[in-house]
């Protein structure tokens, strides 16, 4: 099998290559993508000749970061089919769910799930949410079923990934939101493994906050969104004190800015934010739809290939987005990661921050390859080659 002709974007990553100019087959996007040049260029003019504060200056280059800032929220807003006053920037997906645990006004019970990442979890704890899991099918995919059996009408929040960050499984997010508002719940989608590589209407999809990160986006790091509807968003209290929050301070009283600004306390992220638009900008020149067929054929011969193994064991569903998690008989994730590296291959190996998911599969750590819109073939066949010299050490 061959990659589509149309996907010769690997020449856009300058991170693509290794220090002695090798190629470095890197499958490590589910933990952070790299970045193309035109994001890095973006972010090089707002460091540079273009710098300077947002919101509060009076001389013109502050006027004109402020409308690139404001035009980045925009970019942002739309890639998700949100409004700009919906979005809010955070310092991540990580921060958006924060936000959302800590502000929304009624803390009850929210219903989790076996697959979620630590940022989906322990937020929720720390904020005093009553924290009810939903298991998973046999294949890895969030049981809904089991969902709508737990749900009650104590539960204010249902919070879910969209796709797992260790099996690749997608959640049908139109029917998450059916059975949270059956109950009288919201819904809140961690989009942080799904915008890279599905296209995203959060609104049209029914949920109420969507959270995702720049920087798994070819994006920078330091920067993600909180999309919330804006009736839910202007009934949250602020997040953080500070700067630009504010409509007005005394000692005695202060007010606050209407969302989004209510939550974007301090001086914000302004080069992230134009890196974040750019990035955001550079995926949909190329079309959401050929880089999720594209990951959709890496993922199916992956797959492929490591089951025809006897030595192999996959985990989650067959139909997944972007992501293998497997273990090799006899070896350490960790080792096998290890010995990958001397071959230019990166994997991720360990528990990839959701520690009740190794438990749910009964293992420490897994083996993960995950793909972006530069991973081609031979990357997997790199991979492969990489699994072979493995087993021959530790025969
Ligand atoms: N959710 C999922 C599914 C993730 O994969 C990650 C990052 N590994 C996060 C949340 C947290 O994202 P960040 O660290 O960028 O805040």
């Amino acid at each position: 099998m061959n990659a589509p002709a149309h996907f010769s974007h690997a020449g856009d990553f300058p991170g693509l290559r290794t220090r002695d100019g090798k190629p470095w087959h890197y499958l490590d996007t589910a933990a952070t993508a790299q970045k193309p040049r035109i994001v890095i260029e973006a972010m090089a003019r707002a460091l540079g000749e273009d710098y300077a504060t947002v919101h509060r200056g009076v001389y013109s280059r502050s006027a004109e970061m402020t409308l690139a800032y404001e035009a980045a929220r925009r970019t942002v807003a739309a890639f998700v089919g949100g409004r700009e006053d919906e979005i809010v920037f955070t310092r991540g997906a990580t921060e958006a769910i924060n936000l959302v645990a800590q502000s929304y006004p009624k803390k009850a019970r929210v219903l989790l799930s076996t697959l979620e990442h630590h940022s989906n979890i322990v937020p929720w704890q720390l904020a005093g949410w009553q924290v009810d899991v939903c298991p998973l099918t046999k294949d890895g995919r969030i049981d809904l079923d089991a969902a709508q059996a737990m749900l009650t009408e104590e539960h204010e929040m249902v919070a879910l990934a969209h796709v797992s960050n260790v099996l690749g499984s997608e959640l049908d997010v139109a029917r998450a939101a059916e059975l949270a508002h059956g109950a009288g719940a919201k819904l809140l989608v961690d989009g942080c493994q799904a915008v890279p590589r599905l296209s995203v209407d959060a609104a049209a999809l029914g949920c109420d906050f969507y959270v995702f990160s720049a920087h798994k986006l070819y994006g920078p790091t330091g920067i993600g969104a909180l999309w919330g509807r804006a009736d839910l968003l202007g009934a949250m209290p602020p997040y953080q004190g500070g700067g630009s929050m504010i409509d007005k301070v005394t000692f005695a009283r202060t007010t606050y800015a209407p969302p989004p600004q209510r939550f974007e306390a301090g001086t914000p992220a302004i080069t992230e934010a134009i890196g974040f638009a750019s990035a955001c900008d550079y995926v949909s020149d190329i079309g959401l739809a050929s880089i999720e067929s594209h990951e959709r054929e890496l993922v199916a011969k992956l797959r492929e290939t490591l089951r025809k193994r006897n030595d192999v064991t996959l985990f989650g569903p067959e139909e997944s987005a972007g992501i293998v998690s497997f273990a090799l008989d006899g070896v350490h994730p960790h080792d096998l990661g290890t010995i990958l590296d001397e071959q230019d291959v990166a994997i991720r190996a360990g528990h990839h921050c959701a520690q009740p998911l190794m438990e749910h599969l009964g293992v420490p750590a897994t083996a993960r390859a995950s793909f972006g819109l530069y991973s081609d073939v031979d990357d997997i066949a790199a991979l492969i080659d990489g699994i072979e010299r493995t087993k021959k050490i530790f025969a």
